[in-house]
């Protein structure tokens, strides 16, 4: 079935944040206020060791499990990988690929990002594909050269039965956990032209129902001002995500957003 941008999608990152207690506890506080969230998609995307404990808490809930990363082969010697059959075991629905920190500190690359797209869709898990520019390309209007190009490699390959099961997710690299985050109209502009790449690739009702999400210092009070644009579905959260409080007030403003263009 496509997955479709009917309801906000919030998701949030944790990166290397939270021993198995703590998440535990996180996941624990949102899940009590999980009727509060039943019109929008909610993620949590833990590190690799609580995802089994998280999926426990989680039974029966409508909050979704996702993981940070993924290795494309599905099993072997590879020493300190994790591969999609694991993930799937593990209970994730989600998988984050080509985050802008693993491009620039573990070696991810288009290319291999392309790789991992395949063989998440193979195990039926949904990538939430990361692309956007530096501040030198910003700077340099190189914008949207840059994320044509990585929608490009990224994608390589992709049918249009592949693309109904993929998320994007423009994070500009300025804005993640620095403060800064793109006014609601720099994003628009992005993400129309994402909409507009991806219905000339894979056609309009393909295309118009992929979810694009914006990420970079998404915080309570810039939520609502950015999911009220158009081609914005949802926001990929990192540092507010810690806390069950603001992720809460992400998501609630997330879904009054969404319920006031819609
Ligand atoms: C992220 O981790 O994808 C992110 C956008 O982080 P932050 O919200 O902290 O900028």
């Amino acid at each position: 079935m496509a997955i479709t941008n009917e309801k906000a999608f919030i998701a949030g990152n944790w990166k290397m944040h939270k021993n198995i207690d703590e998440a535990v506890e996180l996941v624990s506080s949102l899940k009590q206020a999980e009727e509060e969230l039943s019109e929008a998609v909610v993620v949590v995307i833990p590190p690799f060791t609580a995802l089994r404990q998280i999926k426990k808490i989680l039974e029966g809930s409508s909050l979704k499990l996702g993981a940070q990363n993924l290795f494309w082969e599905e099993k072997g010697a590879f020493t300190g990988e994790i591969s999609p059959p694991m993930l799937k075991d593990a209970g994730c629905e989600y998988a984050v690929i080509g985050h802008s920190e693993r491009r620039q500190y573990f070696g991810d690359t288009d290319k291999t990002v392309n790789k991992k797209i395949k063989a998440a869709l193979a195990q039926a898990l949904v990538p939430i594909v990361c692309i956007g520019e530096s501040l030198e390309e910003r700077e340099s209007e190189q914008t949207i050269n840059k994320v044509e190009t990585q929608l490009r490699a990224g994608l390589e390959g992709l049918g249009e039965e592949d693309m109904s099961q993929v998320i994007i997710a423009y994070e500009p690299i300025w804005a993640i956990g620095t403060g800064l985050t793109a006014t609601p109209a720099q994003a628009e502009e992005v993400h129309s032209f994402i909409r507009d790449k991806l219905e000339e690739n894979y056609g309009n009702e393909i295309g118009s129902c992929v979810i694009i999400l914006y990420g970079g210092s998404v915080k309570p009070d810039n939520t609502y001002s950015l999911l009220k644009e158009k081609n914005i579905n949802g926001a990929l959260v990192g540092g507010a995500s810690l806390e069950a409080d603001s992720f809460l007030q992400i998501a609630k403003q997330g879904i009054k957003a969404y319920k006031e263009k819609t």
